[in-house]
């Protein structure tokens, strides 16, 4: 009988060992482990498990320059209570605030969220509008890349990564632009532990009366996260009058394909996106009018 095996390396020097000894089995890359554990996956018996979160060089939130690069293993709550994510990025502690509860964030990591790839993964909508890049490692070429994040989903759960590749960072870009709004709302079963039916991030730029630009990102109403790219367009110079509003609500709800599963049907995942985006251009009217 297959057992499955179990590998922890310190470095991604050890991992990048590891990886060529083990050619042509199954790798399984464990963080967290808070969506693996939950046995959402079939683990094939001879899986090899390698779990990465002893890799201090995976680890942390670091400045340089015009950007934050947060390691993939650095876990929700480092993330929430970090000062320089709540005061340069408050996107992502909105988003993060929802997620799970304390003890899930100790271990959930947000390579984990990006990694398992879930169109309702909470930090992905903040982290599309804020046009991040994420950092690869392959322990084929023992090399590192990065690509926008945008080209890491390919389907529901899917990622564009190769065999054995693991997202070592997350690089947020630093905005220039000053008085910068930002609106992240997810809508579940209730108000705490709850997976999201549908949810909306947004950043943009309001300035006399106006919508200089505009960034949307909807989660759990298509196979995939990504922009909302023209309702954006659409809003962009417009002043936001309720006519205007409307108009932009029945634009997202063409560009979004939600379907009915388990959690919530089409018809309401529909109505709440568009709900979700009357919402936070109302917002964005109140806050320029503080
Ligand atoms: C009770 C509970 C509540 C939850 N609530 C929420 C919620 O509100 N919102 C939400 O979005 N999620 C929620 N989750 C899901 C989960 O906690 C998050 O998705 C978490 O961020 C996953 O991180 P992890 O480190 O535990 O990932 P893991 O379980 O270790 O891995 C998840 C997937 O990502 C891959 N992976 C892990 N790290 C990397 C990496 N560095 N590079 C490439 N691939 C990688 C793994 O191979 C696996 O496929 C909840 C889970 C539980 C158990």
């Amino acid at each position: 009988m297959n057992s499955m095996q179990y590998y922890s390396p310190n470095t991604l020097d050890e991992y990048h060992k590891i990886y060529s000894e083990l050619s042509g089995k199954d790798i399984i890359v464990f963080s967290g482990g808070t969506d693996l554990m939950i046995g959402r996956y079939d683990l094939p018996q001879d899986a090899v498990i390698i779990d990465i979160s002893r890799i201090d060089e995976l680890k942390g939130i670091e400045i340089k320059e015009d950007k934050i690069f947060i390691g993939s293993c650095t876990t929700l709550n480092e993330i929430l209570y970090s000062h320089k994510i709540q005061n340069d990025i408050p996107i992502l502690i909105k988003a993060i605030k929802t997620m799970a509860s304390e003890q899930v964030r100790n271990r959930a990591t947000i390579g984990g969220n990006i990694g398992n790839a879930s169109p309702a993964g909470d930090t992905i909508t903040p982290l599309v509008v804020l046009e991040v890049r994420v950092e690869i490692f392959s322990p084929e070429s023992n090399e590192v890349r990065t690509i926008p994040i945008k080209s890491l989903f390919c389907g529901p759960c899917a990622t564009t990564l190769k065999k054995g590749e693991i997202i070592t960072k997350i690089i947020i870009p630093l905005s220039k632009d000053k008085d910068v709004f930002y609106y992240f709302r997810k809508i579940g079963q209730r108000n705490a532990m709850t997976i999201t039916k549908a949810s909306l991030s947004a950043i943009a730029k309001y300035s006399d009366g106006k919508i200089e630009w505009i960034k949307l990102a909807s989660g759990s109403v298509s196979p995939v996260v990504k922009r909302i790219s023209k309702t954006e367009e659409f809003l962009k110079g417009k002043v936001l009058t309720p006519a205007v509003i409307d108009e932009a609500r029945e634009m997202i709800a063409k560009e979004i394909s939600p379907i009915t599963d388990i959690r919530s049907t089409k018809a309401f995942r529909l109505l709440i996106t568009k709900n979700l985006l009357g919402d936070c251009l109302y917002y964005l009217i109140r806050q320029q009018n503080i």
